[in-house]
């Protein structure tokens, strides 16, 4: 009776393919924005509106990388001014490289694919906004085979897994690049991490989920705009593969071109002035049950 009666229950399949899918993170329940809605607002137009300034800029060629600090509070704006061309960017903290960008968090915290108001999280222990992204011309949404722009959800092209595919040696890609870069900095191969995937247009494919990606729909003149909610070192590489029209390996030179970054500084007390700082490292005591669970009898004490 007992096995007849469970067999009308609906089983663990039927329920998870039958159930609603359910958003993990509330991002309402985040810490709201220091400086408020009101400050975010107005940093899109920032610059023009005379808050802020040109301080530098710089050139990253084509298929190599760049690195730049960037003060909390300052503004960085990465520019399509040349042709159009994907770039894969990493940041640490500037005083401690072991703080840096946490690709998967940001995805589960925001989504695949990042836009004006996402913030760029940093990892484990520390778990807060190392940026937060003020503007994005190009604002693709999703198109109709699912596929955004700026992705956190591909890695970077790298020698290793063209290695395994092809066997070669090839040193033209953003791993790479970044690697050189980061020695630059001071850091090593260990410390590039997983990119932001800047004006990358890709997905996953409806029918497999494979990841794929499409021609960027980045044009001359668009931009990627963020501010440094702490002390930055950020790096970026221009892709081999250009504006990704070409697939890997399916033949044809992809075109490539420089990009362009810009920074600017916000006009003195300008931020503070909306009640802006910069942000604070995880609230979490750090314990993970070390002192508190100690069992005694078989219960908890
Ligand atoms: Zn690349």
């Amino acid at each position: 009776m007992k096995i007849e009666s469970m067999s009308q229950q609906p089983s663990r399949r039927e329920i998870a393919r039958n159930a609603k899918p359910m958003v993990c993170y509330a991002v309402e329940n985040l810490p709201p924005k220091k400086g408020g809605d009101g400050l975010y607002a107005s940093l899109r137009t920032a610059a023009t509106d005379g808050n802020a300034s040109l301080v530098s800029s710089l050139v990253i060629p084509p298929c190599d990388a760049r690195s730049w600090e960037v003060p909390a509070g300052h503004i960085w704006r990465i520019v399509c001014s040349h042709g159009p061309q994907v770039a894969d960017m990493n940041c640490w903290s500037l005083r401690n490289p072991h703080e840096r960008f946490y690709t998967s968090k940001t995805r589960q915290i925001h989504s695949t694919h990042l836009t004006t108001g996402d913030r760029l999280w940093s990892n484990m222990p520390y778990l807060r906004p190392m940026a937060t992204i003020i503007e994005d011309t190009i604002a693709y949404g999703f198109d109709d085979d699912g596929a955004g722009v700026h992705d956190v959800i591909g890695s970077r092209c790298d020698p290793y897994t063209h290695n395994l595919m092809t066997g070669e040696n090839k040193n033209d890609c953003c791993h790479s690049n970044l690697v050189r870069a980061a020695l630059r900095d001071g850091l090593n191969e260990m410390d590039v991490h997983d990119v932001l995937n800047v004006f990358m247009c890709t997905g996953f494919t409806r029918d497999t989920n494979q990841y794929f990606a499409k021609p960027s729909p980045v044009e001359v003149g668009d931009y990627i705009e963020f501010i440094a909610e702490i002390d930055l070192l950020v790096s970026a590489s221009t892709c081999p593969q250009g504006d990704v029209s070409v697939a890997c390996g399916g033949g044809g030179e992809p075109r490539t071109y420089p990009l362009t970054v810009e920074i600017y500084k916000p006009n003195e007390g300008w931020l503070e002035g909306w009640g802006w700082s910069s942000s604070e490292v995880s609230g979490y005591g750090g314990d993970h049950g070390l002192t508190c669970n100690i069992v005694v009898d078989g219960a908890p004490s």
